[in-house]
């Protein structure tokens, strides 16, 4: 594995920094932190992040692409209690991929990526976490389900009998007050939980944001730069 790009007591201090964030916009919230699962966002970052921040304590990380993401899986091996999120944009011939490795699976946001990670289980494997991407913008090619179809995709992934809907996922647009983004999404979590009723995840909030994804109700934060600092460039 490639040794650590930077000393572990600086990311030691950027996780306990976020940490404090969390728990100080939870109270502000009147929310308990510890309901609050903070997912760290290793992507473009070398495999022995991941090992330092489980070092650390951290249990979830995530991921958004499924190349590095198999790639890395495989590098770190089995860490006791890791939690690997699949938040990337997926592609059906990669559900089996994409499924052999997540623990959870954040980006599910049309019936053919719901049909394709169903049909990819192995016979022994667990039944998966997964939410239902929504779309926040206007731009289709931003990713996710329209706010109009997001019931109707919420009852066929839950009839998909190697799938567990846990509830919702989105990013919050670049030209928009995330406040009002999340609280739009917060009403999208309500309609899946109408056909879905145990489905009470709302993954949303990241470096700019998790502040107003907190107030907004968001159980599942999905934090990176802030932790694992800024991203190395990539050719
Ligand atoms: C990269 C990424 C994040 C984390 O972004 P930061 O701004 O570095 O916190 C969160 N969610 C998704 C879907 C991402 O791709």
């Amino acid at each position: 594995m490639p040794s650590l790009p930077e000393p572990v007591e600086v990311l030691a201090a950027r996780l306990a920094d976020v940490d404090a964030r969390i728990a100080d916009a939870a109270r502000a919230a009147a929310r308990d932190p510890a309901a609050i699962t903070r997912i760290v966002v290793t992507k473009f970052h070398p495999a022995s992040v991941v090992q330092a921040l489980h070092d650390l304590g951290v249990r979830d990380v995530g991921e958004n692409r499924q190349q590095e993401f198999s790639d890395k899986v495989t590098l770190v091996g089995d860490l006791p209690g890791l939690r690997w999120h699949f938040i990337g944009q997926a592609q059906s011939n990669k559900a089996r991929a994409i499924r052999a490795a997540a623990s959870v699976v954040h980006s599910v946001d049309r019936v053919r990526i719901a049909d394709a990670l169903d049909a990819a289980a192995a016979e022994d494997d667990p039944v998966l976490d997964v939410l239902l991407q929504v779309n926040l913008t206007d731009d289709p090619a931003r990713g996710g389900v329209a706010p109009d179809s997001v019931e109707s995709l919420a009852a066929h992934t839950a009839g998909c009998r190697t799938l567990r809907v846990r509830g919702v996922m989105a990013v919050a647009p670049l030209d928009e007050n995330p406040a009002a983004a999340f609280e739009r999404l917060s009403t999208y979590a309500d309609r899946v939980r109408a056909v879905v009723p145990h489905a009470d995840w709302i993954s949303a909030g990241m470096t700019a944001d998790f502040v107003e994804a907190i107030a907004a109700g968001a159980t599942h934060l999905r934090i990176g730069s802030a932790i694992t600092g800024p991203r190395p460039l990539r050719g």
